[in-house]
Parts: C-alpha cells; structure tokens; sequence
C-alpha cells in the first residue's frame, strides 16, 4: 500500500490564509536546498497510508475548514489527486506548498477544481538556481508561474532569503522578473532564513533581510517580510 505522508499537523491557524487547517507533509523531494528546515521530510520514507489520511480527515470534518499539501514536495506524488479529490469531496478547501517543478501537476488539479490556493517558491533567478537547489528546474518553475498568472486560482509567491545565498542585487533582479513576468495583484513574501534551525546543509549566518522596497517598481505588489 502507497504510504505517501511523512507526517501529519492535525491542527494549524498560520499555513492557509484565513483559515484553520491541517497540514499533510508529503515524503520526499526533488530538490536539495541547503537551508530547508525539513530535512528529514525530504529525505524519509512516508508512513502514513492514503486510508489513513481518510479516515484522519474524516474525523476533522466541521472542525477544519482546509488541509495543506506541504512537504517535501507534493506535486511529486501521483497520489495527490486521490488525495486532493477525497478532501474536496469532504469539503475542505485545499492549498498546496509546491516549488513549481512539476507544472502539469498544477495544471490539472486547477483543471479538476482540486486546489483553492498556492503557495509557490521562487527559489532563485537561473544564475543561482542550481546553486540554491541541487537541481536545475528553473524553467518549470517559470511554466507553474505563467500557470497561475493565466489562472483563477489564488496565489502567493515567496522567497527565502539566506544573505550568503542571495545578494540585494539579485533579490531586485527577482523582483523585477516577477514584475516583467506580470505579477501585479497579490503580495510577494520575502521570508528571513531562521537562523540556528536544522537544515540539509550547515548554513552560516544570515542577516535579516534588508530588502529596499525602494528599489521595487511603483506599481509592485507590497512586499511582506515574514
Ligand atoms: S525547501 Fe527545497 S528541499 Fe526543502 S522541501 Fe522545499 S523544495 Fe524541497
């Protein structure tokens, strides 16, 4: 039987927008990033069964009013429409945490109306990607986020800012990708790596990040710091 979930965060009020949710952490990754805080996530073996999310779910059923797909990365999981599919039919809102490596992925669950809400990483522009990543999938990222761009579906991109990583310099330059790429109506979140937490790699010191909102165009979303 698939086992696809490392774990599961019965009860969060911080991961979906305005509502109260439970978390699913996918297994596995397809991407290495030195500062991901999940390293075991990344890593493992899932050990929760699709009939066990089921049967959790269904006892949340009233309490909860969504369920997050994080990871790890879920678009990885063929499983995710089975998934996705039993949740809605429960009627819980979904959001998914994706790193934007698999775009027909979220192309069909927003097809299949499978999806109320994504969160996509913005790791880095191509110059640092593989750097940042392990992995060279800068360009179905640049597919999943002319996807949502095209879309209905709700949306947030967001960015990690480790300051060995990513200079003042290249974050302007991701600031003007998003803006020449035509993301104009929603936040972008710029999250301060956490320093001292446990990660795939051994990290030196970042600064908080000290981003000028100055140094955005006029008509950039706001930028929220996380
Ligand atoms: S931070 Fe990177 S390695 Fe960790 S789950 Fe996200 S994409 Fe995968």
């Amino acid at each position: 039987m698939t086992k696809p979930i490392y774990n599961i965060t019965p009860f969060s009020l911080l991961d979906y927008p305005d509502k109260i949710s439970c978390i699913l952490w996918f297994a596995g990754c397809n991407m290495r990033c030195g500062y991901c805080y999940n390293p075991e996530i990344v890593t493992g073996q899932g050990m929760i069964s699709i009939g066990e999310v089921k049967q959790f779910l269904s006892t949340r059923i009233g309490l909860l009013d969504a369920v997050v797909f994080s990871g790890g990365e879920c678009t990885s999981h063929k499983s995710i429409f089975e998934i996705a599919s039993m949740a809605k039919d429960m009627g819980f809102d979904i959001k998914i945490d994706t790193n934007g490596s698999h775009p027909f992925v979220v192309q069909r669950l927003m097809d299949e109306m499978l999806v109320d809400y994504v969160a996509l990483d913005f790791k880095a522009l191509p110059s640092q990607f593989l750097k940042i990543t392990g992995k060279n999938l800068f360009q179905p990222f640049e597919n999943t986020l002319s996807i949502l761009l095209g879309g209905k579906v709700e949306y947030e991109v967001r960015t990690t800012v480790h300051t060995d990583l990513i200079s003042d310099e290249e974050l302007e330059m991701m600031v003007w990708y998003l803006y020449e790429k035509g993301y104009r109506s929603k936040q972008y979140y710029l999250q301060s790596f956490v320093n001292g937490a446990k990660t795939i790699e051994k990290l030196g010191y970042s600064a908080p990040c000290r981003f000028e909102i100055g140094n955005a165009p006029a008509d950039f979303p706001v930028i929220v710091f996380r």
